[in-house]
Protein backbone atom coordinates (compact mmCIF):
# COMPACT_ATOMS: atom_id res chain seq x y z
CA UNK A 1 0.00 0.00 0.00
CA UNK A 2 1.23 3.35 -0.65
CA UNK A 3 0.80 6.28 1.81
CA UNK A 4 1.08 9.79 1.47
CA UNK A 5 4.89 10.95 1.11
CA UNK A 6 5.47 13.66 3.36
CA UNK A 7 5.13 10.29 6.14
CA UNK A 8 8.27 8.80 4.42
CA UNK A 9 11.08 10.82 6.04
CA UNK A 10 9.32 11.22 9.13
CA UNK A 11 10.91 9.63 12.47
CA UNK A 12 8.75 8.26 14.93
CA UNK A 13 8.41 10.80 18.14
CA UNK A 14 11.02 8.03 20.76
CA UNK A 15 9.21 8.81 23.64
CA UNK A 16 10.62 8.06 27.54
CA UNK A 17 10.77 4.31 27.99
CA UNK A 18 7.76 3.68 30.42
CA UNK A 19 8.13 1.68 32.89
CA UNK A 20 5.93 -1.27 31.68
CA UNK A 21 8.46 -2.06 29.41
CA UNK A 22 11.93 -2.18 31.46
CA UNK A 23 9.99 -4.41 33.44
CA UNK A 24 9.22 -6.71 30.62
CA UNK A 25 12.88 -6.22 28.93
CA UNK A 26 15.13 -6.56 31.85
CA UNK A 27 13.35 -8.30 34.27
CA UNK A 28 13.58 -5.82 36.77
CA UNK A 29 10.84 -5.04 39.03
CA UNK A 30 8.53 -1.74 38.55
CA UNK A 31 9.68 -0.69 42.43
CA UNK A 32 12.99 -0.57 41.50
CA UNK A 33 12.94 1.22 38.70
CA UNK A 34 13.68 4.79 38.25
CA UNK A 35 12.68 6.65 35.52
CA UNK A 36 14.40 10.02 34.74
CA UNK A 37 13.54 10.30 31.08
CA UNK A 38 10.23 12.57 30.69
CA UNK A 39 10.85 15.10 32.69
CA UNK A 40 7.60 14.48 34.91
CA UNK A 41 7.26 15.26 38.37
CA UNK A 42 8.78 12.78 40.25
CA UNK A 43 6.50 14.10 43.36
CA UNK A 44 3.72 13.61 41.62
CA UNK A 45 0.52 15.83 41.64
CA UNK A 46 -1.35 17.60 44.32
CA UNK A 47 -3.69 15.64 46.47
CA UNK A 48 -6.55 18.28 45.92
CA UNK A 49 -6.26 17.03 42.16
CA UNK A 50 -6.70 13.33 43.07
CA UNK A 51 -9.08 13.98 45.74
CA UNK A 52 -10.87 16.26 42.45
CA UNK A 53 -10.68 13.66 40.31
CA UNK A 54 -11.85 10.58 42.62
CA UNK A 55 -15.02 12.35 43.23
CA UNK A 56 -16.21 12.73 39.99
CA UNK A 57 -14.92 9.73 38.92
CA UNK A 58 -18.60 8.27 37.97
CA UNK A 59 -19.08 11.01 35.43
CA UNK A 60 -16.99 8.89 32.80
CA UNK A 61 -20.29 7.80 30.92
CA UNK A 62 -21.31 11.62 29.29
CA UNK A 63 -19.10 13.00 27.41
CA UNK A 64 -16.73 16.18 28.58
CA UNK A 65 -17.78 19.43 28.54
CA UNK A 66 -17.02 20.65 25.46
CA UNK A 67 -16.73 24.29 26.51
CA UNK A 68 -13.87 23.85 28.99
CA UNK A 69 -15.27 26.39 30.83
CA UNK A 70 -14.09 25.53 33.86
CA UNK A 71 -10.13 25.02 32.50
CA UNK A 72 -10.54 27.73 30.45
CA UNK A 73 -11.65 30.57 32.95
CA UNK A 74 -8.89 28.96 35.47
CA UNK A 75 -6.45 29.78 33.04
CA UNK A 76 -7.58 33.53 32.13
CA UNK A 77 -7.74 34.35 35.20
CA UNK A 78 -4.17 32.57 36.10
CA UNK A 79 -2.42 35.06 33.20
CA UNK A 80 -5.29 37.87 33.54
CA UNK A 81 -6.52 37.19 29.80
CA UNK A 82 -9.83 36.56 27.82
CA UNK A 83 -11.70 33.16 27.62
CA UNK A 84 -10.88 33.77 23.93
CA UNK A 85 -6.80 34.09 24.32
CA UNK A 86 -6.85 30.91 25.27
CA UNK A 87 -7.27 27.37 23.49
CA UNK A 88 -6.56 23.49 25.45
CA UNK A 89 -5.08 21.10 23.41
CA UNK A 90 -4.37 17.23 24.53
CA UNK A 91 -1.14 18.12 25.96
CA UNK A 92 0.76 21.10 24.08
CA UNK A 93 1.62 18.90 21.66
CA UNK A 94 -1.67 19.26 20.08
CA UNK A 95 -1.69 22.99 19.95
CA UNK A 96 1.51 23.14 18.33
CA UNK A 97 0.16 20.51 15.78
CA UNK A 98 -2.93 22.84 15.67
CA UNK A 99 -1.06 26.08 14.63
CA UNK A 100 1.49 24.14 12.18
CA UNK A 101 -1.51 23.51 10.44
CA UNK A 102 -3.56 26.48 10.47
CA UNK A 103 -0.37 28.41 9.24
CA UNK A 104 2.40 26.03 7.19
CA UNK A 105 1.79 24.24 4.15
CA UNK A 106 4.22 22.68 1.85
CA UNK A 107 5.66 26.05 0.56
CA UNK A 108 6.47 27.42 4.20
CA UNK A 109 9.86 27.35 5.90
CA UNK A 110 9.99 26.64 9.92
CA UNK A 111 12.41 27.78 11.91
CA UNK A 112 13.43 26.61 15.28
CA UNK A 113 16.90 25.94 17.50
CA UNK A 114 19.34 23.55 15.98
CA UNK A 115 18.78 21.40 19.40
CA UNK A 116 15.16 21.86 20.42
CA UNK A 117 11.82 19.61 21.39
CA UNK A 118 11.34 17.46 18.61
CA UNK A 119 7.84 17.97 18.03
CA UNK A 120 8.45 20.70 16.16
CA UNK A 121 10.21 19.03 13.47
CA UNK A 122 7.31 16.17 13.30
CA UNK A 123 4.42 18.29 12.93
CA UNK A 124 5.86 20.43 10.31
CA UNK A 125 6.74 17.48 8.42
CA UNK A 126 3.28 16.47 8.10
CA UNK A 127 2.46 19.10 6.26
CA UNK A 128 5.56 19.28 4.12
CA UNK A 129 7.07 22.39 5.24
CA UNK A 130 10.39 23.10 5.07
CA UNK A 131 12.65 23.12 8.64
CA UNK A 132 14.92 25.31 8.53
CA UNK A 133 17.82 25.63 11.99
CA UNK A 134 20.27 27.79 13.56
CA UNK A 135 23.87 26.58 14.33
CA UNK A 136 24.40 27.67 17.53
CA UNK A 137 23.41 25.01 20.84
CA UNK A 138 22.09 27.76 22.64
CA UNK A 139 19.15 30.23 21.15
CA UNK A 140 21.08 32.71 19.47
CA UNK A 141 18.44 35.91 18.69
CA UNK A 142 20.63 37.29 16.75
CA UNK A 143 21.71 34.63 14.42
CA UNK A 144 17.50 34.13 14.75
CA UNK A 145 17.10 37.07 13.35
CA UNK A 146 18.93 36.94 10.33
CA UNK A 147 17.68 33.64 9.20
CA UNK A 148 14.42 35.24 9.74
CA UNK A 149 15.19 38.14 7.27
CA UNK A 150 16.98 35.51 4.68
CA UNK A 151 14.31 33.18 4.70
CA UNK A 152 11.25 34.66 5.38
CA UNK A 153 9.92 31.46 7.60
CA UNK A 154 6.26 31.41 8.34
CA UNK A 155 6.89 30.25 12.10
CA UNK A 156 9.62 30.69 14.22
CA UNK A 157 9.70 28.80 17.60
CA UNK A 158 11.34 29.52 20.65
CA UNK A 159 11.98 26.92 23.27
CA UNK A 160 12.69 28.79 26.40
CA UNK A 161 13.51 26.88 28.36
CA UNK A 162 14.91 24.78 26.21
CA UNK A 163 14.04 20.89 25.63
CA UNK A 164 16.92 19.17 25.69
CA UNK A 165 19.49 21.51 26.70
CA UNK A 166 17.24 23.12 29.72
CA UNK A 167 18.90 26.66 29.01
CA UNK A 168 16.32 29.56 28.67
CA UNK A 169 16.51 33.15 26.80
CA UNK A 170 16.56 36.44 28.67
CA UNK A 171 13.15 38.05 28.63
CA UNK A 172 14.16 41.22 27.41
CA UNK A 173 16.08 40.06 24.82
CA UNK A 174 12.86 37.85 23.55
CA UNK A 175 11.04 41.12 23.58
CA UNK A 176 13.26 42.86 21.54
CA UNK A 177 13.55 40.12 19.08
CA UNK A 178 9.62 39.11 18.68
CA UNK A 179 9.50 43.83 18.04
CA UNK A 180 11.10 42.81 14.82
CA UNK A 181 9.57 40.33 13.47
CA UNK A 182 6.92 41.32 10.66
CA UNK A 183 2.99 40.77 12.11
CA UNK A 184 2.07 37.61 9.65
CA UNK A 185 4.89 35.56 10.72
CA UNK A 186 3.65 33.41 13.70
CA UNK A 187 6.23 33.64 16.59
CA UNK A 188 5.76 30.26 19.06
CA UNK A 189 6.93 30.78 22.78
CA UNK A 190 7.05 27.39 24.36
CA UNK A 191 7.35 27.67 28.08
CA UNK A 192 6.68 24.20 28.80
CA UNK A 193 9.18 23.99 31.77
CA UNK A 194 8.41 28.63 32.55
CA UNK A 195 7.36 27.37 36.25
CA UNK A 196 11.20 26.18 37.11
CA UNK A 197 12.43 29.14 34.91
CA UNK A 198 10.50 32.09 36.86
CA UNK A 199 11.35 30.59 40.52
CA UNK A 200 15.28 30.54 39.50
CA UNK A 201 15.59 34.15 37.55
CA UNK A 202 13.01 36.83 37.23
CA UNK A 203 14.63 37.77 34.33
CA UNK A 204 13.82 34.90 32.51
CA UNK A 205 9.90 35.55 32.89
CA UNK A 206 7.72 36.03 30.09
CA UNK A 207 4.37 38.12 31.23
CA UNK A 208 2.05 36.90 28.60
CA UNK A 209 -0.45 38.87 28.78
CA UNK A 210 1.65 42.38 28.13
CA UNK A 211 3.34 39.86 25.48
CA UNK A 212 0.04 38.72 23.79
CA UNK A 213 -2.06 42.09 23.81
CA UNK A 214 1.15 43.95 21.84
CA UNK A 215 1.97 41.57 19.48
CA UNK A 216 -1.07 39.85 17.53
CA UNK A 217 1.16 37.22 16.34
CA UNK A 218 3.15 35.49 19.24
CA UNK A 219 1.49 32.49 20.90
CA UNK A 220 2.66 31.56 24.08
CA UNK A 221 2.26 27.33 24.87
CA UNK A 222 1.96 25.99 28.61
CA UNK A 223 1.36 22.56 29.54
CA UNK A 224 0.51 20.66 32.98
CA UNK A 225 2.37 17.85 32.27
CA UNK A 226 5.62 19.47 33.86
CA UNK A 227 5.51 21.02 37.04
CA UNK A 228 1.86 20.53 37.63
CA UNK A 229 2.39 16.27 37.48
CA UNK A 230 0.02 15.53 35.38
CA UNK A 231 1.90 13.84 32.68
CA UNK A 232 -0.92 11.12 32.15
CA UNK A 233 -3.40 13.56 31.58
CA UNK A 234 -2.72 15.21 28.65
CA UNK A 235 -3.50 18.33 28.69
CA UNK A 236 -1.57 21.31 27.53
CA UNK A 237 -2.91 25.38 26.45
CA UNK A 238 -1.96 27.89 23.69
CA UNK A 239 -2.39 32.11 24.76
CA UNK A 240 -2.92 34.59 21.93
CA UNK A 241 -4.68 36.64 20.37
CA UNK A 242 -8.49 35.64 19.60
CA UNK A 243 -8.24 36.28 15.62
CA UNK A 244 -5.15 33.02 16.04
CA UNK A 245 -7.52 31.25 18.86
CA UNK A 246 -10.14 31.29 16.41
CA UNK A 247 -8.64 29.71 13.58
CA UNK A 248 -6.70 27.16 16.22
CA UNK A 249 -10.06 25.94 17.17
CA UNK A 250 -11.25 25.14 13.39
CA UNK A 251 -8.42 22.47 13.58
CA UNK A 252 -9.99 20.79 17.06
CA UNK A 253 -11.47 17.53 17.34
CA UNK A 254 -14.67 17.65 19.25
CA UNK A 255 -13.95 16.39 23.45
CA UNK A 256 -9.94 16.33 22.59
CA UNK A 257 -9.73 16.56 26.42
CA UNK A 258 -11.90 14.66 29.12
CA UNK A 259 -13.87 15.04 31.77
CA UNK A 260 -11.56 14.16 34.24
CA UNK A 261 -8.19 16.11 32.67
CA UNK A 262 -10.22 18.81 32.60
CA UNK A 263 -11.19 18.75 36.29
CA UNK A 264 -7.24 17.74 37.61
CA UNK A 265 -6.01 20.58 35.66
CA UNK A 266 -8.11 22.83 37.19
CA UNK A 267 -7.77 22.02 40.52
CA UNK A 268 -3.78 21.97 39.94
CA UNK A 269 -3.94 24.68 38.95
CA UNK A 270 -5.51 26.54 42.01
CA UNK A 271 -2.68 24.73 44.57
CA UNK A 272 0.35 26.73 43.87
CA UNK A 273 1.58 25.93 46.88
CA UNK A 274 1.97 22.41 45.57
CA UNK A 275 3.96 23.59 42.68
CA UNK A 276 5.91 25.64 44.35
CA UNK A 277 7.20 23.39 47.16
CA UNK A 278 8.13 20.99 44.04
CA UNK A 279 10.28 23.81 42.36
CA UNK A 280 12.17 24.15 45.72
CA UNK A 281 13.09 20.64 45.89
CA UNK A 282 13.94 20.38 42.17
CA UNK A 283 16.46 23.27 42.52
CA UNK A 284 17.72 21.56 46.09
CA UNK A 285 18.09 18.81 44.43
CA UNK A 286 19.82 20.12 40.94
CA UNK A 287 22.70 21.49 43.07
CA UNK A 288 23.16 18.07 44.00
CA UNK A 289 23.46 17.30 40.00
CA UNK A 290 25.99 20.31 39.90
CA UNK A 291 28.09 18.69 42.73
CA UNK A 292 28.33 15.15 40.93
CA UNK A 293 29.66 17.31 37.81
CA UNK A 294 32.20 18.50 38.77
CA UNK A 295 33.41 15.81 40.71
CA UNK A 296 33.41 13.63 37.68
CA UNK A 297 34.66 16.82 35.49
CA UNK A 298 31.78 16.35 33.02
CA UNK A 299 30.07 19.58 31.35
CA UNK A 300 26.38 20.32 32.85
CA UNK A 301 24.43 23.29 31.57
CA UNK A 302 22.95 25.85 33.38
CA UNK A 303 19.20 24.34 33.67
CA UNK A 304 16.44 26.42 34.34
CA UNK A 305 13.86 23.41 33.96
CA UNK A 306 13.44 20.08 35.84
CA UNK A 307 16.51 18.58 34.34
CA UNK A 308 20.16 18.29 33.56
CA UNK A 309 22.11 18.13 30.54
CA UNK A 310 25.26 16.31 31.13
CA UNK A 311 27.50 16.08 28.01
CA UNK A 312 30.20 13.61 28.39
CA UNK A 313 33.84 13.79 27.59
CA UNK A 314 35.00 12.63 24.37
CA UNK A 315 36.05 8.92 26.02
CA UNK A 316 32.14 8.61 27.37
CA UNK A 317 29.58 8.03 25.12
CA UNK A 318 26.11 8.55 26.06
CA UNK A 319 24.32 5.87 24.16
CA UNK A 320 26.27 3.48 26.17
CA UNK A 321 26.33 4.49 29.43
CA UNK A 322 22.48 5.32 28.48
CA UNK A 323 22.03 1.58 27.80
CA UNK A 324 24.03 0.41 30.74
CA UNK A 325 22.00 2.62 32.97
CA UNK A 326 18.74 1.25 31.78
CA UNK A 327 19.89 -2.42 31.79
CA UNK A 328 19.99 -1.70 36.13
CA UNK A 329 16.33 0.08 35.97
CA UNK A 330 17.03 3.90 35.50
CA UNK A 331 15.69 5.28 32.71
CA UNK A 332 17.21 8.52 31.16
CA UNK A 333 17.49 10.07 27.81
CA UNK A 334 20.17 9.46 25.41
CA UNK A 335 20.75 12.50 23.20
CA UNK A 336 22.84 11.23 20.46
CA UNK A 337 20.11 11.51 18.17
CA UNK A 338 20.53 15.40 18.38
CA UNK A 339 23.88 15.06 18.09
CA UNK A 340 25.06 15.61 21.16
CA UNK A 341 27.21 13.04 23.58
CA UNK A 342 25.56 14.14 26.42
CA UNK A 343 22.30 12.38 28.47
CA UNK A 344 19.11 14.88 29.96
CA UNK A 345 18.07 13.31 33.58
CA UNK A 346 15.03 14.44 34.97
CA UNK A 347 15.96 15.56 38.11
CA UNK A 348 14.17 12.97 40.50
CA UNK A 349 13.82 12.82 43.76
CA UNK A 350 16.53 12.60 46.86
CA UNK A 351 16.67 8.92 46.65
CA UNK A 352 16.35 8.70 43.45
CA UNK A 353 18.88 10.98 42.28
CA UNK A 354 20.92 9.19 44.46
CA UNK A 355 20.85 5.93 43.22
CA UNK A 356 21.32 7.29 39.91
CA UNK A 357 24.74 9.40 41.29
CA UNK A 358 26.36 5.97 42.36
CA UNK A 359 25.48 3.81 39.04
CA UNK A 360 26.83 6.63 36.71
CA UNK A 361 29.94 7.19 39.02
CA UNK A 362 30.68 3.30 38.33
CA UNK A 363 30.10 3.78 34.32
CA UNK A 364 31.67 7.21 34.05
C1 LIG B 1 6.92 18.29 27.52
C2 LIG B 1 6.99 19.37 26.52
C3 LIG B 1 5.87 19.84 25.81
C4 LIG B 1 4.49 19.32 25.84
O1 LIG B 1 4.15 18.36 26.60
P1 LIG B 1 2.62 17.90 26.65
O2 LIG B 1 2.69 16.77 27.58
O3 LIG B 1 2.20 17.53 25.26
O4 LIG B 1 1.85 19.07 27.17
C5 LIG B 1 6.02 20.89 24.94
N1 LIG B 1 7.19 21.46 24.76
C6 LIG B 1 8.27 21.05 25.41
C7 LIG B 1 9.54 21.76 25.16
C8 LIG B 1 8.22 19.99 26.30
O5 LIG B 1 9.32 19.58 26.91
Amino acid sequence: MTFNKKLENIRTYEAGKPIELVVREFGIEPKDIVKLASNENPYGCSLKVQDAVSAIISKMALYPDDSMIKLKSALSKRFDVGNDNVIIGSGSDQVIEFLIHAKADSNSKILMNSVTFAMYEIYAKHVGAEIVRTSSQEHDLDEFYEIYREQKPKIIFLCTPNNPTGDAIDSNELLDFVKKIDSDTLVVIDGAYMEYACAKDSSKEIVVKDLIEQYLNVIYLGTFSKAYGLGGMRVGYGIADSKIIKELYKLRPPFNITTLSLEAASVALSDEEFVQNCITLNFEEMKRYEEFANKQKIDIINSYTNFVTLCLNSNQNSTRISSLLLQQGVIVRDLSSYSMNAIRVTVGTNEQNSHFFKLMAQFL
